[in-house]
């Protein structure tokens, strides 16, 4: 388990949490950026429905959860269509017809990949400049923007922690799935599992509570409890700041998180190994160095794309974090430090 209390650190914790709280209303989209992304969804929404009239248009990830940093101009959009086959072949065959379509229709960069454990296709809005990804019936991914939506909705903490972590992370290259670290996704999965393990604990695990939200997709159950108005206050007893939480969190990945044999989980508060889950050899391009399951799709570890070097570059920068955060004289060197690019 974790310590419920923060490991010992010399820097006035007080003093960080006032700066770390600044630099999250720094990070946290203004109203004007949230009113052009709203403008540039509108417009990619209208675009797909003339195109696929029957289809449903669905916006998910950080612009949907609101998660997503200040600035970013990237679109997660998901294309529900009925009839289709869920295979992967059967939506790369969309998405290639998807690409010529939005050529077309004059989108830039258009970049078919249907060939993809989730067939996807990227383009650029040139009235808004928005990077746009369309998937098709990636209902997994709508359902757990979802879940995260409604983790964030019950304690403010989690927010912040996720700006900062994904800031941190962008800052030391930490976070790209294709060369060998993690997605974004899986940091904020790593901060859920934090807050839900702090003792007493900042969120809940709404998947072993009552489900008021029930979903089947595919095989996968994607039930949880969504009552996020009558968990509100569920972190009460808990009054650890941002600051203290940022810091267990790398000292966390740092020093207590056994790499070799665990597993990180947000879908129930026991823990879970590798072995539990058959994750102990690499099995192809799936390595399981570092293992995140996914909240629904229990056979998907997010962490398979980390190789070793990948791993190891991870562990460094936890450790390198830590030791920041230890050492610095004061929270405006610490954070400096912290996020030096
Ligand atoms: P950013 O703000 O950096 O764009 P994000 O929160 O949108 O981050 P992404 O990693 O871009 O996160 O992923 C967008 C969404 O796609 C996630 O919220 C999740 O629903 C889904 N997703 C991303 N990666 C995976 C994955 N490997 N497996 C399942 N779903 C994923
Ligand atoms: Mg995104």
């Amino acid at each position: 388990g974790m310590p419920s209390l923060p490991p010992p650190i010399r820097l006035d914790l007080s003093d960080l949490d006032a700066r770390l709280m600044q630099l999250v209303e720094q990070l946290a989209p203004s109203a004007e950026q949230r009113a052009r992304q709203q403008q540039a969804w509108a417009a990619v929404q209208g675009l797909l429905q003339a195109l696929w009239p029957q289809a449903g248009v669905h916006l998910f990830g950080s612009a949907a959860n609101e998660l997503d940093i200040g600035g970013s101009n990237d679109l997660d959009v998901c294309l529900e269509l009925e009839g289709v086959d869920e295979t992967k072949e059967a939506r790369g065959e969309i998405i290639s017809q998807l690409g010529e379509q939005l050529e077309q229709a004059g989108m830039l960069n258009v970049f078919a990949i249907p060939r993809a454990r989730m067939p996807v296709v990227k383009f650029e809005h040139p009235e808004t400049g928005y990077k746009v990804d369309i998937t098709v019936n990636n209902r997994l991914a709508v359902v757990n923007t979802k879940l995260l939506r409604d983790y964030a909705a019950i304690d403010p903490r989690l927010r912040s922690l996720v700006l900062l972590v994904k800031h941190w992370a962008k800052r030391r290259r930490c976070n790209d799935a294709y060369v060998g670290t993690l997605s974004s996704y899986a940091y904020v999965l790593m901060c859920i599992s934090h807050l839900q393990a702090r003792s007493p604990p900042v969120l809940p695990v709404l998947q072993e509570m009552e489900p008021t939200h029930r979903r089947t997709i595919g095989n996968w159950c994607c039930d949880f409890c969504d009552d996020t108005s009558a968990l509100a206050g569920f972190g009460r007893g808990n009054g650890e700041s941002v600051a203290a939480l940022l810091a267990c969190f790398f000292y966390y990945w740092a020093h207590q998180h056994d790499f070799r044999r665990g597993v990180v989980t947000v879908r129930q508060s026991s823990a879970m190994t590798k072995a539990m889950k058959g994750w102990t050899t690499r099995v192809g391009l799936e390595r399981h160095l570092f293992c995140i399951e996914d909240p629904f799709e229990l056979s998907h570890d997010l962490g398979r794309t980390v190789h070793a070097e990948g791993c190891d570059k991870l562990r460094h920068e936890f450790r390198r974090a830590w030791d920041v955060l230890r050492h610095a004289g004061s929270s405006s060197q610490a954070l400096q430090e912290l996020l030096a690019e």
